[in-house]
């Protein structure tokens, strides 16, 4: 069982941040208004996720870290509508058999917490604990059991940048719930959750960029985009600053970085590109954003008349923005 946890874990968990990612992603399908991550060494060290949510009933704690152990599938047809961001059970599975995974949750209804650890897929510890509602996980030593998937790891400043990415997507794609992200100590950034995605880009990327933002919000043919451009003068020397979401979720894609390059056009310069925090919604039949749930790709139904749609609403926002 053991084995096939392991090779599972490298489906959901290929490195720290896809950890944060899951983690994250179950703390807001809790309900939680507020979600607090710390990290140390990278992740690799540690990783804790705080969340004021629903919290684990203690029957069902042990059946969380079970494989296919998910809540949130009902049935059949729900693959085919998800809602809810995590949907395959893997997760919690996965991580805990390739690290030392500590949780203590409480539900609103108990009037004690438990505390359940799990260390390599084996149960260390289950015990009440006085806990405030909501659940926290910390992960230890990630992928102390699997040397060579260890090896494949970055430095801990290159696997913190990533989490920082992480949390900078979580956080732009959930206005409404407060983030607090801290690396070794280092208080990163702290969003109110007040539902300004404004406030939030200035939370993250300073005053530079947020007092220069053109905002956009248009409707047509049943795509929504809707977000903020950056002034053409607020250029970056890479993409990392396209940042999309579609129907919720972070994606990278070509087509959507190009229309928007192509609308910023007469602005930009040469291998200079723009900095956008674009969400973008659409009928969920349009579009299939679980290509691979792991990863960032997303492909749409109708991609000529999206690029479009796309390139001409930047060009016209971005000529109107002086009036
Ligand atoms: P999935 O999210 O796909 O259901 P996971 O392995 O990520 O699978 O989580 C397993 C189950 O554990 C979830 O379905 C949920 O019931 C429970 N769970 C995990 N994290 C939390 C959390 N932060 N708050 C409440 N319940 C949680
Ligand atoms: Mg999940």
């Amino acid at each position: 069982k053991n084995t096939i946890d392991q090779i599972a874990a490298g489906e959901v968990v290929e490195r720290p941040a896809s950890v944060v990612k899951e983690l994250v992603e179950n703390a807001i399908d809790s309900g939680a208004t507020a979600i607090t991550v710390e990290i140390k060494g990278g992740g690799i060290d540690m990783i804790r996720v705080t969340d004021n949510g629903s919290g684990i009933e203690k029957s069902e704690i042990r059946k969380a870290f079970k494989r296919h152990a998910t809540s949130k599938l009902k049935s059949i047809d729900d693959l085919f509508k998800i809602h809810s961001l995590g949907f395959r059970g893997e997760a919690l599975s996965s991580i805990s058999s390739v690290a030392q995974v500590d949780l203590i949750t409480k539900t609103r209804e108990d009037l004690v917490g438990i505390r359940y650890s799990i260390s390599g897929g084996e149960e260390v510890c289950f015990e009440e604990i006085g806990a405030p509602d909501g659940t926290s996980l910390i992960v230890r030593n990630l992928f102390f059991n699997t040397p060579a998937r260890k090896k494949f790891l970055k430095t801990p400043q290159t696997e913190a940048s990533y989490i920082g990415d992480v949390m900078e997507h979580l956080a732009l794609d959930n206005p409404t719930i407060s983030f607090h992200y801290i690396n070794n100590r280092d208080d990163k950034f702290n969003t109110s959750g007040n539902g300004d995605l404004k406030e939030i880009i200035y939370r993250i990327y300073g005053r530079d960029v947020s007092l220069n933002l053109v905002p956009i919000n248009v409707t047509e043919r049943g795509v929504t985009l809707e977000g903020y451009l950056g002034e053409p003068s607020i250029n970056r020397s890479n993409r990392n600053f396209e940042i999309f979401f579609v129907n919720g979720r972070y994606v990278k894609d070509k087509i959507v970085s190009k229309a928007l390059e192509e609308g910023y056009k007469q602005y930009l310069m040469m291998h200079k590109f723009p900095f956008a925090v674009l969400h973008i919604r659409m009928d969920p039949a349009m579009v299939d954003v679980n290509v691979h749930p792991a990863k960032l790709e997303v492909r749409f139904d109708n991609q000529t008349a999206l690029y479009e749609m796309i390139r001409s609403n930047v060009e016209n926002t971005l000529r109107n923005r002086e009036m």
